[in-house]
């Protein structure tokens, strides 16, 4: 075991001994015997299983189907699927009690619980994982300013996490979002589209990885991750997977 891996293990020991753990979906106390979240509370999760679709990884109602509605529209030849990441993969749907978890994740300080969903997106995917062959692990931005205010990007601490696990480096600087864009949520597929035009700046640090995993915590449409892609491929990377926590159920 290297030195990072037990130094990471150390600090979550004097973590938990400071800070008794919470669930990571409630935000209860766990007894001492719950690891990560309440077996109730694993219940109310919605896990992205069964057929999915071949490109971003969220359900598909039939196993015959291939690609999501959304993926399907992509890959029209206007739009340039053949710039966009390889596969992605995700954890939860964006639906029910998950929500709430995310939203603690994101502005209320949580940390902690991107732990729990490293070591649950190990569980699931170790062999794609594996397959994909990743050398580095790649957190999408938050723009700097916005990550100031907010005091952390909860990507990064998510891809933090998962790297560990993995045992690849972490290049959290390795793309900078070199402006403020409108949240995506508000726009539509096209707005979103340019929203993102020209936002990221990748440097040349990362030139020397040809398989990265891009890491963010909620997949919507995927125009951010299809952005960063198409720019990663501008620098002759081209191997690009995708892994978040939680997916929306597309249209
Ligand atoms: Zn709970
Ligand atoms: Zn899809």
């Amino acid at each position: 075991m290297d030195f990072r891996k037990k130094w990471h293990q150390w600090f979550r020991l004097l973590e938990d001994l400071c800070f008794p753990p919470r669930c990571a979906v409630c935000d209860g106390l766990l007894a001492p015997e719950e690891k990560g979240i309440h077996e109730k509370c694993r219940k109310k999760l919605y896990p992205v299983t069964g057929a999915l679709c071949m490109h971003c990884g969220r359900p598909v109602s039939r196993p015959e189907t291939e690609y999501c509605a959304d993926c399907s529209a992509k890959r029209d030849p206007k739009f340039g699927f053949s710039d966009t990441f390889v596969q992605g993969k995700a954890l939860y749907l964006y639906q029910g009690d998950i929500k709430k978890s995310m939203y603690r994740f994101k502005y209320s300080n949580k940390r902690e619980y991107a732990w729990y969903f490293a070591k649950e997106a190990v569980l699931c995917y170790e062999t794609w994982f594996r397959q994909c062959g990743i050398e580095a692990v790649v957190p999408v931005p938050m723009y700097r300013k916005k990550k100031r205010k907010r005091g952390y990007n909860q990507a990064e601490v998510f891809a933090r996490e998962l790297a560990v696990l993995l045992d690849v480096p972490v290049c959290a600087n390795a793309v900078q979002r070199i402006r403020d864009t409108v949240p995506q949520k508000e726009l539509n597929q096209k707005e979103r589209k340019n929203n993102l035009k020209n936002a990221f700046h990748i440097s040349k640090n990362i030139v020397k990885y040809s398989r990265i995993l891009l890491i963010d915590d909620i997949y919507t449409t995927g125009s951010t991750a299809d952005e960063l892609a198409a720019e990663f491929h501008k620098h002759g990377i081209n191997h690009i997977y995708f892994m978040s926590i939680c997916i929306g159920a597309g249209h």
